[in-house]
């Protein structure tokens, strides 16, 4: 018999790492294996901070731009975000081995900006300012050919070049209740735009914040695991409320939960953001563990089989 108060516990599946996450942290790994420490990773390789540091402790060395890059012998991975195309360019300037680990769904988004340019179309890409995503979509392209909206503001207000000759991307790791609502604004005002033929929302987004929509309305209060500069796991903290959980917050690790809030719950949801790994999810359940009898379930609401091979620099150096 135990004293603690009974916590069941519903695991969203999927969650956690994408395909394009691993990828990238493979691609570090891999590279320091080959090439030996230290290796360069051109912004935080996926946004999260226990990863980071995990890669950091093994030899990685993570700076912002290129010209913090001292030693060109050491090859530069390009994080999992993407990069605008001044920087490959920067990076054969300057003699610098490259490696290109931007997830293959965001490179699919700049190739289909560049073919709507090529076609003569002005592009509207739907975002989030700032985001090194959103600003390596933006550089795909000369400066000014894409029109960044983040609001149906932002569209009600665009005044394009040709409004018969106007095609869409998104971000991939956007809110689909909120991208849906702004396509439509974006199709109602221009009915010729054109778009992808399925959303660029990328599976991983989507299949998280599905789950986490069956879980939200039926427990007191929902965990996201992830970092606080992560799009998709701010997206799932979101999600979660406006499914209907009064408490729903985003943590790092353990020592972030703030226990005084939890105290009276009897059901909590756990998921985790593309970035964050299993490990994160494993130390939170086990501090709950220590203050609650869990009664553990997994809700599954669909299944990943998505794999991507490394980058090509480093399949051809392996
Ligand atoms: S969240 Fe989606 S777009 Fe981002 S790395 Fe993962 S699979 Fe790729």
């Amino acid at each position: 018999m135990t004293d603690k108060p009974k916590l069941r516990v519903l695991l969203c599946a999927p969650r956690g790492f994408c395909a394009g996450v691993v990828r990238a942290i493979d691609a570090v790994e891999e590279a320091l294996r080959i090439h030996g420490a230290p290796v360069y990773v051109r912004h935080e390789i996926v946004h999260n901070k226990y990863v980071v540091e995990g890669l950091r402790a093994k030899g990685a060395i993570f700076v912002e731009e290129l010209d913090e890059v001292p030693d060109t012998s050491k090859p530069v991975i390009f994080s999992a975000h993407g990069v605008p195309k001044a920087i490959p360019e920067e990076a054969v300037a300057r003699n610098i081995f490259a490696i290109d680990a931007t997830c293959p769904l965001v490179t699919k988004v700049h190739r289909e900006a560049e073919l709507h340019f090529r076609q003569g179309r002005q592009v509207i890409l739907v975002g989030h300012a700032g985001h090194p995503e959103v600003v390596g979509t933006i550089g795909q392209l000369p400066p000014g050919s894409i029109i960044l909206v983040q609001t149906v503001e932002d569209i009600e207000n665009l005044q394009p070049k040709d409004e018969e000759n106007l095609a869409y991307v998104t971000q991939t790791t956007l809110s689909i209740d909120d991208t849906r609502s702004m396509v439509d604004a974006l199709l109602r005002r221009f009915p010729r735009m054109i778009g992808p033929h399925r959303e660029d929302i990328c599976y991983a987004t989507t299949n998280r914040q599905e789950a986490v929509k069956h879980i939200a309305p039926v427990v007191d209060a929902l965990l996201v695991v992830g970092s606080s500069n992560s799009s998709n796991s701010q997206r799932l903290k979101e999600v979660a409320e406006r499914s209907g959980c009064k408490l729903a917050r985003l943590v790092l690790r353990a020592e972030d939960v703030d226990w005084d809030l939890f105290s009276g719950i009897t059901s909590l949801g756990i998921t985790a953001g593309a970035s964050a790994p299993e490990i994160l999810v494993e130390e939170i359940m086990d501090a709950f563990a220590e203050r609650f009898e869990l009664h553990v379930e997994t809700v599954s609401t669909a299944d990943e089989a998505v794999f991507f091979p490394l980058p090509r620099e480093l399949r051809q150096a392996v």
